[in-house]
């Protein structure tokens, strides 16, 4: 952690500003605060060895070819859709919708088993970047709630969570698309309404749940969202400018964003230090932030 110079990678563009707020979130305590999080390229690597890390979607193998076969052509199709520059809002968000609700019709229809997600997580490109499981282990320490926000399928998310850290977090909630499994550990259907990558922000809270150790035990918005609308001070985590709209549902009063610049730096960068307190350049590991969340979290001494 020492060795590794991190501020050569740390682009803060109003450092005074970014003081005030740590102030000000170091004023109003512990029980203000929450983390609220992306998954994809935030909490994971972009790169692993050289190589693409996946992402909780791109992992899954459904244990049928065909329709691993289908799900890539639909990728293939929407997802240069998706970053195109041409398509208004409006209508890229309705090609989004159209997407994940084919992707997840396809699950359905493949017979996509738990054991299936299990053996994918197993063989899966995905890692944490380094300093998380400390991150979390500080924040539940501090009974400060992290809520991982993603587009992806909570249950992936939660296997990779319990297959590369081995343990579960008091603290954390997932908000991604959840699947419901029968008896025999068969995907039937999805929970609740579907979250694509433009509609990340909407619902946020309501729809957050409790990570579960057990498949398909989970029911329903969880009872503490209201406690959660409580802790207006945020420290935010994405790796895309629209992640910015996970706290969107929330009436923050100070919040801190950090962004995870991974890739195209020179295009990107300008709009990324106008849209974030904090970007970090070149797939950093996390202690940057476990040392904000440091700060954030100590008594204020004068
Ligand atoms: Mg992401």
């Amino acid at each position: 952690m020492e060795d590794y110079n991190l501020s050569k990678f740390t682009v803060i563009s109003d450092p005074q500003s970014l003081n005030d707020k740590i102030s000000a979130i170091r004023n109003a305590g512990l029980s203000k605060l929450q983390v609220i999080a992306d998954f994809d390229a935030t909490l994971t690597r972009y790169r692993i060895n050289g190589q693409r890390g996946q992402s909780s979607h791109g992992l899954l193998q459904q244990g049928n070819p065909e329709y691993d076969a289908k799900r890539r052509a639909l990728y293939e199709y929407y997802h240069p859709l998706e970053f195109s520059p041409t398509i208004p809002l409006e209508e890229k968000t309705k090609l989004m919708e159209e997407w994940w609700g084919k992707t997840h019709g396809l699950l359905i229809e493949g017979g996509l088993t738990y054991d299936a997600i299990n053996n994918s997580v197993a063989n899966s490109n995905i890692a944490f970047r380094d300093g998380v499981v400390e991150l979390f282990e500080f924040l539940e320490e501090k009974d400060v709630p992290v809520l991982i926000f993603s587009a992806g399928l909570a249950d992936i998310i939660e296997e990779v969570l319990r297959q590369k850290i081995h343990r579960s977090f008091k603290n954390i909630k997932i908000v991604s698309n959840r699947m419901v499994f029968d008896d025999c550990g068969r995907l039937v259907s999805f929970k609740g309404k579907l979250i694509h990558s433009l509609n990340k922000n909407e619902h946020a809270l309501d729809m957050a749940a409790p990570l579960h150790d057990q498949l398909g035990n989970i029911d329903g918005p969880v009872s503490d969202n209201a406690s959660v609308k409580q802790r207006t001070n945020v420290l935010l985590l994405g790796d895309h400018i629209g992640d910015l709209g996970m706290s969107d549902g929330l009436n923050y009063e100070n919040r801190i964003s950090v962004g995870f610049l991974n890739d195209n730096i020179e295009k990107n960068l300008e709009n990324y230090c106008n849209a974030f307190d904090i970007v970090y350049l070149n797939d950093t590991p996390m202690w940057g932030v476990v040392k904000l969340a440091t700060q954030l979290c100590s008594m204020e001494v004068d």
